[in-house]
């Protein structure tokens, strides 16, 4: 099977350093591998996600000297795609509609914790949803859908790692070679009932990830760490769905002066103020600590 990498940013900011490190390292991996290396535009978000932001995106990563494998896969053109993955874990008594709003789900914390007893939180810090819509009875899940209730599609998690079965690991890679790599043991539980298809949409990120990455036969997945434990999410749905496991290793995060990550306020890091600072594609590789320089030819296949 040809090795496969891609970089899949979503334009609701401009690049910064940490995304260069990403796309940069995807394109030097591809290369050295003889392989693929694809551009995905992950902008299923229509609202904050904007063409004008993907315009400056392609624009930079083209100046960085990166040639990608053309059509690029734009989400927002594939939601037929989501939802009909959406459909297989609804048909399957997977996922259920979940009606509470995010204060709703904050007030029943307050009551029952009385603000005491610690509640579950999900590896990204948020709370777990309440075990409330879950058990709600058919008929009256019917009832509020038919009277319009908005709602989003979670994952009954407990239902979903028992229907998953034992042994949900991946292949995570040691270093940014790809040198040695180690199996990762899953815990998607950690996440509670995660989101699948939110109040508006036919998906939510973890569920396109994962039927792209497998529709575009992409084999390795490098990606920054603070996506660690998303992959328990997504080995998790790639079983449920019957969808091939890539490989993955998460690599190092670009930080900022004070130590930390770099976030869409750019302050000094964003591409476009380096570029028109005066730095040059090789500056940039400098300071991300990707010493070879790219060369387009290499990159740009049929
Ligand atoms: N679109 C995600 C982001 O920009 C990356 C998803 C991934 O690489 O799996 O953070």
């Amino acid at each position: 099977m040809t090795t496969t990498f891609r970089f899949a940013p979503s334009p609701n900011g401009e690049l910064h350093l940490g995304h260069a490190y990403s796309a940069l390292l995807n394109a030097s991996l591809a290369r050295r591998r003889g392989g693929r290396f694809l551009l995905r535009i992950e902008d299923i978000d229509t609202i904050r996600c904007t063409p004008a932001f993907e315009a400056g995106i392609i624009s930079d990563l083209e100046w960085l000297g990166l040639r990608w494998e053309e059509p690029v896969r734009r989400q927002s053109e594939h939601f037929d795609a989501y939802r009909a993955a959406l459909k297989r874990l609804i048909d399957g008594g997977l996922v259920y509609a979940a009606f509470m709003s995010r204060g709703e789900v904050r007030a029943y914390i307050e009551r029952t914790t009385g603000g005491e007893t610690a509640w579950p939180r999900d590896p990204d810090g948020a709370p777990h949803y309440p075990p409330v819509d879950r058990s709600l009875s058919v008929g009256e899940r019917r009832r509020r859908i038919e009277a319009g209730h908005p709602f989003a599609w979670r994952l009954d998690m407990a239902s979903a790692v028992a229907a998953a079965g034992t042994g949900l690991s991946w292949c995570e890679f040691a270093d940014e070679t790809l040198g040695g790599s180690q199996e990762t043991a899953a815990d998607p539980a950690a996440w509670g009932d995660v989101v699948i298809g939110r109040r508006e949409l036919p998906t939510s990120y973890h569920l396109s990830v994962v039927v792209d990455d497998a529709l575009q036969a992409v084999t390795h997945v490098v990606r920054g760490r603070d996506l660690h434990a998303a992959t328990s999410v997504h080995r998790l749905l790639q079983r449920l769905l019957g969808l091939p496991a890539p490989s993955y290793f998460h690599h190092r995060l670009v930080v900022d002066a004070d130590g930390r990550k770099l976030s869409k306020s750019l302050g000094g890091t964003g591409l476009r103020a380096l570029r028109e600072g005066g730095a040059t594609p090789s500056d940039i590789r400098a300071m991300v600590g990707i010493r070879e320089a790219i060369s387009p030819s290499a990159l740009s296949r049929p």
